[in-house]
């Protein structure tokens, strides 16, 4: 059962303003729930939306975390419901998409909210929503480094050429996001992401 809203806020985070919506891109296994992960155990009043996904979940996930994870139907019938700002095909045929009602409610009612997007779903979610939308995108230090991240989270090597050849589609985009960062030193880019999201809140109207 697909919940109508994907998160219950807590009325004391609410804004006297409309909620910022953060959007984090950046190639598969540069570290993005990673990131999301430790800067949430961080920082009060923001919260995780989970995307929706039809690919299977990896061991050490679960539901909600970091994905909902449904059918193609589910998925399929949610597309037809208009129930996704954006949702695009990824790595062999796989859902993956940006629950339009947990958005708006969140922005609408001045919760800060951030969530994980791939480049093209991105430009999308810009084009519906131009305004409190913060974009930030996430940089592996070396391509090494990147396969390396991706050969260990996952034994699956085909799965890992899958979201290798997608890096440069990711990267040819990077120019186009208000912030750009490289997760090198982990604890040196959860203080980066901070800041950055420190810096919108504080200034934001
Ligand atoms: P993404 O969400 O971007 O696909 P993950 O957060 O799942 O990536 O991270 C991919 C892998 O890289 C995980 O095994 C994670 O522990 C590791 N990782 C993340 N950030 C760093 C870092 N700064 N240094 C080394 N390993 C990292
Ligand atoms: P995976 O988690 O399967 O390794 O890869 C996820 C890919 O899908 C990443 O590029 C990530 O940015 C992207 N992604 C995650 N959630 C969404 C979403 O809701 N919409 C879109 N368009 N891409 C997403």
């Amino acid at each position: 059962m697909i919940p109508e809203i994907f998160i219950q806020f807590d009325p004391s985070d609410k804004r006297d303003r409309k909620g910022c919506f953060f959007v984090l891109s950046g190639p598969s296994g540069v570290g993005k729930n990673t990131l999301v992960n430790l800067i949430l155990q961080e920082m009060k009043g923001i919260y995780y939306v989970p995307s929706v996904t039809t690919r299977s979940m990896r061991p050490g996930e679960s539901q909600m975390n970091p994905y909902v994870f449904v059918t193609k139907e589910e998925f399929e019938d949610m597309i037809a419901r208009n129930q996704f700002l954006e949702w695009k095909k990824i790595h062999n045929n796989n859902y993956y998409g940006t629950h339009l009602p947990t958005i708006l409610s969140a922005m609408e009612n001045g919760f800060d909210i951030i969530t994980d997007m791939d480049v093209l779903g991105c430009e999308d979610a810009i084009a519906r929503i131009p305004e409190h939308v913060y974009t930030i995108f996430v940089l592996p230090p070396s391509l090494d480094e990147l396969s390396h991240r991706l050969l260990e989270r996952d034994s699956d090597q085909a799965a890992v050429a899958l979201r290798l050849q997608r890096v440069p589609l990711e990267l040819g985009h990077k120019d186009r996001y208000d912030f750009t960062m490289i997760n090198d030193n982990l604890e040196q880019s959860v203080r980066e992401l901070r800041s950055i999201i420190q810096g919108v809140v504080d200034h934001v109207e």
